[in-house]
C-alpha cells in the first residue's frame, strides 16, 4: 500500500503467522527496509509485484535490527541488491548462528549520522534496547520515521531476548520522540500517521509502558 509519495508499506496482516512489515523507499534507488522472513518473502514479492516492481530492481536492502523476522530474506533479492545492517547486531548475529548462516555479508554497515542512497538523505539513530544494535532511521523530507521493534502503534518492543535493556530501550523511545514525525512506520503492526498522531503514540507509551520497563 501507498503511505505517502514515494513511500510504500507491505504490512503484515496474519494473526496466526508472525512477520514484519517491511517499507519500500522509491526513487533513484529503490530501498527496502526489513525483508522479514524468508519463508514468507512472497509477502514482499506481492507487495513489489503491485508496483511493478521485482525484489532484483532492490538496490538496497535495510535491516533495522538482527532478529530472524526481520533479517532472514537479505539473500533473497538480486546480484547487484547490497545490503546494510549495524555492525553491533550483526557481530550479535554471528556470534549466535555463526557458521550455519546462509545470508552474504553486509555490503555496509549501518552506524549513527547521515546516510545518503541515491537522492535520499536520512539519519541513522542507534536505538539500543530490544537488540543491543538496533537501528531507527529518519528520513527528513517525508519526516518518516522507521522504527523496527523499538516503537509500534500503541506498543513497544520486548527486552526479554538475549541483549535487550529496558532501561536502554527507554532512553532509545525518548531519543526518538524529540524528532518531528509525520509518520511512523513500526517494524510490526499499524503505521501511525499525522504528526499529533504520532506525538499522542510517544506520549501514551511514556505513560503506559515505561512503568512497566
Ligand atoms: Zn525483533
Amino acid at each position: 500500500m501507498k503511505i505517502i509519495e514515494g513511500l510504500y508499506g507491505f504490512i503484515w496482516q496474519s494473526p496466526s503467522e508472525n512477520n514484519c512489515n517491511s517499507y519500500l523507499i522509491d526513487g533513484a534507488k529503490k530501498i527496502l527496509v526489513d525483508p522479514g522472513h524468508r519463508h514468507l518473502f512472497q509477502h514482499v514479492k506481492r507487495g513489489l509485484a503491485q508496483i511493478e516492481t521485482t525484489p532484483e530492481q532492490i538496490d538496497v536492502v535495510l535491516v533495522t535490527h538482527g532478529h530472524p523476522d526481520h533479517l532472514e530474506t537479505v539473500g533473497s533479492f538480486g546480484p547487484a541488491t547490497r545490503w546494510a545492517m549495524s555492525r553491533i547486531d550483526y557481530e550479535f548475529v554471528m556470534k549466535y548462528i555463526g557458521s550455519r548462516v546462509d545470508f552474504p555479508a553486509p555490503a555496509f554497515f549501518l552506524q549513527e549520522g547521515d546516510l545518503v542512497l541515491g537522492d535520499k538523505s536520512f539519519r541513522v539513530i542507534l536505538t539500543p534496547g530490544h537488540s543491543p544494535g538496533s537501528v531507527c532511521l529518519y528520513w527528513p523530507e517525508k519526516k518518516a520515521l522507521f522504527t523496527g521493534d523499538v516503537v509500534f502503534s500503541q506498543s513497544i518492543g520486548r527486552t526479554d531476548l538475549p541483549g535487550g535493556s529496558g532501561k536502554q530501550l527507554k532512553e532509545s523511545i525518548s531519543r526518538l520522540a524529540e524528532l518531528d514525525v509525520e509518520v511512523l512506520c513500526p517494524g510490526h503492526g499499524d503505521v501511525v500517521a499525522g504528526r499529533e498522531n504520532v506525538k499522542k503514540n510517544f506520549k501514551t507509551i511514556k505513560d503506559f509502558w515505561f512503568n512497566q520497563l
